[in-house]
């Protein structure tokens, strides 16, 4: 499944194909791929048709393109202005192809645009299990409304550590499930929790009102290695179907020191690493680094 890593190698792929470039036709192969699109299939191809493609941004998991715009529809600035709202879901991928390139499977919609300086350009929205798809959406400030609840990921300029730390430090649940907060801090899933974590020598369960405001601190710098040293990486991923936008499988998992490594030695002190149930999925922690901590029940 895409995590923040992911979702920018995505963004900064896509980002030369489209930014400026007039979307000429839209394809909908597969009507379930726009059922974030209020209007069906048909509105959404109206939608975009004609309109000119913004800079790719993203907040967290969420990725999206500014419709700029056409002869008779308001520029990104208007009120009522909108954007290409990506949900990559468990599987969606966002391919740029040259016009005519062999078909891609899974492709469920087709976005053909003129790219100044290059051409025709083709991106395919492709996506084995539809958990993902697009979606023309209203933005307020230039987020997406569906965006607007998320909160700033670790790695965006404008991320406020000593504040996100405070409300950290304001929370009795355990640390683990407060990252995987999107209203708090958005773009870390179970993946970098787990990998955090370990660099902090951190139980999940250690509730974060029993951080320090320096060890709270260390722990989202620990967050922003991790999502930095996976951004240089082009991403981690653990799923087949996840290819970045030139179709290349993206295997990096060589940095990982926690997640999927139960029963393996801790790379820094060699106990057995455990993998615990938690909150319907998996937990991997170092029972020597990461203690439980005392008097809270796991
Ligand atoms: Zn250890």
């Amino acid at each position: 499944m895409p995590e923040l890593p992911e979702v920018e190698v995505v963004r900064a792929g896509l980002a030369p194909a489209v930014t400026g470039a007039r979307v000429e036709g839209v394809e909908v192969l597969d009507a379930r791929s726009v059922r974030r699109h209020a209007g069906g299939p048909a509105d959404f191809e109206a939608a975009l048709t004609g309109r000119t493609l913004g800079v790719p941004a993203r907040r967290g998991k969420f990725l999206w393109v500014p419709l700029g715009p056409t002869r008779d529809a308001p520029g990104p600035d208007a009120p009522d202005a909108r954007a290409l709202l990506a949900h990559l879901g468990m599987s969606g991928q966002m391919l740029v192809r040259e016009p005519g390139a062999p078909a891609d499977r899974h492709t469920r919609i087709r976005l053909l645009l003129d790219q100044p300086g290059h051409g025709p350009v083709e991106v395919r929205f492709a996506d084995q299990r539809l958990f993902g798809g697009l979606a023309v959406r209203p933005t307020v400030e230039g987020v997406p409304d569906q965006a607007a609840h998320i909160a700033l990921d670790p790695i965006d300029p404008a991320f406020d550590a000593s504040a996100v730390a405070r409300r950290l430090r304001m929370r009795r649940q355990g640390v683990k499930a407060a990252l995987l907060d999107q209203t708090l801090v958005s773009g870390i899933g179970n993946i970098y929790a787990d990998e955090a974590l370990w660099r902090s020598r951190l139980h999940y369960a250690t509730p974060g009102e029993r951080l320090t405001q320096a060890r709270a601190l260390a722990l989202l710098a620990d967050v922003r290695d991790v999502l930095d040293l996976a951004l240089a990486e082009g991403g981690t991923s653990f799923d087949a179907q996840y290819v970045n936008v030139n179709g290349q499988a993206g295997y990096f998992a060589h940095s990982l020191n926690a997640y999927g490594r139960g029963g393996l030695p801790c790379p820094r002190c060699g106990a057995a690493m455990v993998r615990e149930a938690w909150a319907n999925r998996g937990s991997t922690r170092c029972p020597r680094c990461q203690r439980r901590p005392r008097g809270i029940a796991v």
